[in-house]
C-alpha cells in the first residue's frame, strides 16, 4: 500500500478519535443531568447503565484506536521520503520549543 494511503487512514482515524472523545464529553454531560434532574428509580437505574455501557465501549475502542495509530505512524515513517524542517513552536507567553517535523507525513523527527 502506498504512503498515501497510510497518512489518509491517519486522517480518519484521527476524527474518529476526536468523535469518540466528543461522545466521551457528551456521556458526561448526560450522565451529570440526569443526576441532577431525575429522581433516582427503577428507570434512571436502567438509563445511567445504559450510558455506562456507551461510556465503556467507547474508551474501549479509542484505546483500540491508539494502537492502530501506533502502527500506522510507525508504517508512515518507515515508508515516507522525509522532508524535515526545524520549526519553534510557542507553547506558552514566555516558553518555546524546536521541533523538527516532516512536511510531508507531519511526524515529528525520531532520534536514531
Ligand atoms: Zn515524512
Amino acid at each position: 500500500m502506498s504512503i498515501f494511503f497510510y497518512i489518509e487512514f491517519k486522517i480518519k482515524n484521527n476524527h474518529l478519535i476526536q468523535q469518540l472523545e466528543e461522545t466521551l464529553k457528551l456521556h458526561n454531560e448526560i450522565v451529570s443531568c440526569i443526576n441532577e434532574n431525575c429522581i433516582y428509580n427503577y428507570n434512571t437505574s436502567d438509563l445511567l447503565e445504559f450510558y455506562e455501557k456507551i461510556k465503556n465501549k467507547c474508551n474501549e475502542n479509542l484505546e483500540i484506536l491508539k494502537q492502530i495509530q501506533k502502527n500506522n505512524d510507525n508504517e508512515i515513517y518507515e515508508k515516507c521520503e522525509h522532508n524535515f524542517i526545524t520549526d519553534i513552536i510557542d507553547i506558552n507567553l514566555d516558553k518555546s520549543m524546536t521541533i523538527c517535523y516532516c512536511t510531508i507525513c507531519e511526524l515529528t523527527k525520531r532520534k536514531d
